[in-house]
C-alpha cells in the first residue's frame, strides 16, 4: 500500500463513468444519520471522472498527488494534496489526476431525491491533453 494514502484501496470504478485506473472506498454509506456520502477516490495518473453533475452539491478533500478540478467552459484549476473542492449544486465538471500525478481525494456527495450523481460524457483526450 502507498504510505502517502490514508485509507486503502477500494473497488475499481465503473469504466462508464471514469476513464482509466479509479478505485473508489466508500467510508461512509448514507444512512439514516445522514443526507451525504463519502468516499475516498483514487486515480492512477491520466485517469479522471466522466464530466457529470452533483443534485445537491459534492465536496472534494485533495488527501494525496495532484490533479485537476474543471467546470465546463471554464479554465481547469489545479488541485494538490491540502486542497479543498466546493462543488455548487448542477455544475457540469471532472476532476482527476494530472498526467505525471496519481490523486487522492475524499469526496463528500449529498443527495437529492436518492440520487446524488448524474453522470455525462467521458473527458476527451483532445479536452484532457490540452491541459498540460
Ligand atoms: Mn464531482
Amino acid at each position: 500500500m502507498d504510505t502517502n494514502q490514508l485509507f486503502p484501496k477500494g473497488d475499481k470504478a465503473p469504466a462508464n463513468y471514469f476513464t482509466g485506473d479509479v478505485s473508489v472506498n466508500i467510508l461512509v454509506p448514507k444512512d439514516e444519520t445522514g443526507t451525504f456520502a463519502i468516499g475516498d477516490v483514487q486515480f492512477e495518473p491520466g485517469c479522471r471522472t466522466n464530466w457529470h453533475t452533483h443534485p445537491a452539491g459534492q465536496i472534494l478533500l485533495v488527501t494525496a498527488g495532484k490533479g485537476y478540478y474543471q467546470e465546463k467552459g471554464q479554465a481547469a484549476r489545479t488541485i494538490q494534496k491540502g486542497d479543498v473542492v466546493v462543488i455548487p449544486n448542477g455544475v457540469v465538471h471532472w476532476h482527476g489526476a494530472a498526467a505525471d500525478s496519481p490523486l487522492t481525494h475524499i469526496a463528500i456527495t449529498n443527495f437529492k431525491d436518492g440520487v446524488n450523481a448524474a453522470w455525462l460524457e467521458p473527458v476527451s483526450e483532445e479536452e484532457y491533453t490540452a491541459l498540460s
